[in-house]
């Protein structure tokens, strides 16, 4: 492994109190970076300045979105021990990424240590109360200067840090979803199971529309019969249905969350039939009929456990649970947030200590 080079800034910035954080406003005083350059590799790992960089205005990126990116967070316990939860699972992720947009492939375990690095130098700016984290965005662009449709020899990947606000203020608040059968947001075959920031601008028109009918969110269906259930924004979806636990298979169109995987893991371990499968709207329609959808909820790094309060599908509305918290969606929440700020034992060895 290269040995990381390390510019600290002349004169540190002014921490934020905890309350002022909100989410991706403030960034801290360092960022790790690195290029690529085909033929040489990944090459001069380095922590530098956060700050603004110049590019050429052909850069590649801008025109034809050759780019992946991650999000995974930082925490302080109550004992001020940092750690990142599932380090490699996020990085193994951007790794399944790059290999969707023919971006070369990162050593995991050189950005991990890069990350570590990083998070060592800039521990003062992660934040401890309950709710609040750094939040930590790894990305890869390409580079070249060069106006045409061609995979890049040139690449920048950067991590930059976030210190962020509690995602709940004031407990859950379940989230009313406007299911869409006009827009899609991936297709098999296309670009779904990659975190790619061309899957977050297929989704704006949609979430704009959505937005001004009221609605918080969307839930996407799949785009060939518009039937299926895939995702909830930009979260993945799971319904309690008469005591079973289901959750739409990762079918090619479906970015695999590493929220989604700890929830089936935590399922199964507690003992609950946790079943990974395609789920057509109409079935989560009938099962509210029967009286047998308990509880619905959105699985993401952001929010953890996002309880889905309402649906609305072609103008039919349905309330989930009485518009309140599940038991299940409570108890989830509750674990795995206890795992992140040490208040319930790491029994499964999420928590990387930095
Ligand atoms: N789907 C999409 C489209 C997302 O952007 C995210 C957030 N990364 C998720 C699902 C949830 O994934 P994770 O649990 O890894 O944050």
């Amino acid at each position: 492994m290269t040995d990381i080079i390390v510019n600290k800034v002349d004169k540190p910035g002014v921490l934020p109190t905890d309350d002022k954080l909100g989410f991706g406003k403030i960034f801290t005083d360092h960022m790790f970076v690195m290029d690529y350059e085909t033929g040489k590799g990944w090459h001069s790992p380095r922590i530098i300045p956060y700050g603004e960089f110049a590019f050429v205005p052909a850069t590649i990126v801008f025109h034809y979105g050759q780019a992946i990116f991650e999000g995974m967070k930082a925490f302080r316990a109550a004992n001020n021990q940092i750690a990142v939860f599932r380090t490699k699972q996020y990085l193994n992720r951007f790794n399944r990424s790059a290999g969707h947009l023919c971006i070369p492939p990162i050593d995991v375990e050189e950005v991990q240590a890069g990350l570590f690095k990083l998070l060592e130098l800039e521990k003062d700016w992660i934040p401890g109360t309950l709710g609040t984290s750094l939040y930590i965005r790894p990305f890869i662009i390409s580079t070249d200067g060069y106006i045409g449709v061609k995979v890049a020899s040139t690449y920048k990947l950067f991590i930059i840090l976030s210190p962020v606000g509690a995602y709940y203020d004031n407990g859950f608040n379940p989230v009313s979803i406007k299911v869409e059968d006009k827009y899609v947001r991936a297709t098999k075959g296309g670009l779904g199971q990659a975190k790619t920031p061309a899957n977050y601008a297929m989704s704006l028109s949609a979430q704009a529309e959505a937005h001004k009918e009221g609605f918080d969110q969307v839930l996407w269906l799949d785009a060939v019969h518009r039937k299926y259930v895939e995702e909830v924004g930009t979260m993945n979806i799971f319904f309690k249905i008469n005591g079973e636990i289901i959750t739409p298979e990762l079918s090619g169109s479906i970015l695999g969350g590493i929220t989604r995987h700890t929830v089936l893991e935590l399922a199964q371990n507690w003992g609950l039939k946790a079943t990974e499968r395609q789920i057509s709207i109409e079935e989560v329609y009938e099962a509210h009929a029967k009286g047998e959808l308990e509880e619905v909820f959105g699985t993401g790094t952001a929010a953890v456990i996002s309880p889905v309060g309402e649906l609305s599908w072609k103008g039919q509305k349905i309330k989930i649970n009485n518009n309140q918290t599940g038991e299940f969606s409570k108890k989830l929440f509750d674990f795995v947030t206890g795992v992140q700020y040490g208040s319930v034992p790491d029994e499964f060895n999420w928590m990387d200590k930095v």
